[in-house]
C-alpha cells in the first residue's frame, strides 16, 4: 500500500521460529504497538541463506572490520555463503520501497553495531556488525536503520531517533511521489499527510 510505512525487520522479532535453536525473539512493542502503523518485510538471513532450523550457533571472528561468520563449535566458515546471499537478496529488497530496517541486536548476522567479535585476545569485543546488516547498510547508506531495543529506550525516545527517521523517510518519499503526480496533472489522494504521519509517530511513541 502506498500510504504504509514499510520496514524490513529481523524475522525472529515478529515471533517467527527462525532462531538457531528453533525459538524466536518476539518483541511485542514492535508487533502490538508499532505494528498497526507499519508493514513489515521479514528477513532471516541465516535461514534464507540455507542454514536451516535448528542450526549450529554462529559468531564473528577475526578482524573487526572484516570479520568471518563461523559456527561456534565446528568452526565452519559461512561468510561467503551469507555475503553472496545478501547481495542477491538486497537486489530484491531494493524493489520493496523500504523506509528503513529494524535489526536484531547482537546477532552475528543481523546486529547493526556492537556485535561481539572474537579476536586472538581472550575476551570478545563488542565492536562488530552482523554480516547481513553490514551489507545492507553499505547497499542502502541513506536508509534509516535501528535495533530493536533502541526503539523503546527512554533516553533515545526523547530524540525519537529511529521511528522519526522512518516516518520522515516515508514523508519525503510520499512528497516526491505527490509532486511528481501533480506535475503530470494527476490528483492523487493520500491520507498520509506530513501532519498525520507525525501524529502516528507520537502515538507509537
Ligand atoms: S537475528 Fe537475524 S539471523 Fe538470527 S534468527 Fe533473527 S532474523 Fe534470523
Amino acid at each position: 500500500m502506498a500510504d504504509t510505512i514499510r520496514l524490513g525487520i529481523s524475522s525472529c522479532l515478529l515471533g517467527n521460529l527462525v532462531r538457531y535453536d528453533g525459538g524466536h525473539q518476539h518483541d511485542r512493542y514492535l508487533t502490538d504497538i508499532l505494528g498497526p502503523y507499519v508493514e513489515y518485510i521479514a528477513v532471516c538471513p541465516e535461514v534464507e541463506c540455507g542454514l536451516g532450523i535448528p542450526r549450529e550457533a554462529l559468531h564473528l571472528v577475526g578482524d573487526p572490520e572484516a570479520p568471518r561468520l563461523v559456527t561456534t563449535k565446528s568452526a565452519i566458515d559461512h561468510t561467503e555463503r551469507m555475503r553472496s546471499w545478501a547481495v542477491e537478496h538486497l537486489q530484491r529488497l531494493a524493489q520493496e520501497d523500504l523506509d528503513g530496517f529494524i535489526f536484531k541486536k547482537g546477532s552475528p548476522s543481523s546486529g547493526m553495531e556492537r556485535v561481539k567479535v572474537y579476536t586472538d585476545q581472550s575476551m570478545p569485543r563488542k565492536i562488530g556488525a552482523g554480516i547481513f546488516a553490514r551489507t545492507f547498510m553499505e547497499r542502502f547508506p541513506s536508509l534509516p536503520v535501528e535495533e530493536d531495543d533502541r526503539l523503546y529506550d527512554p533516553g533515545l525516545r526523547h530524540q525519537a531517533s529511529g521511528i522519526s527517521r522512518f516516518i520522515l523517510r516515508k514523508s519525503s518519499r510520499l512528497s516526491k511521489k505527490i509532486s511528481t503526480s501533480a506535475g503530470s496533472k494527476c490528483c492523487p489522494r493520500s491520507s498520509l499527510t506530513r501532519a498525520s504521519i507525525f501524529s502516528m509517530g507520537q502515538a507509537a511513541l
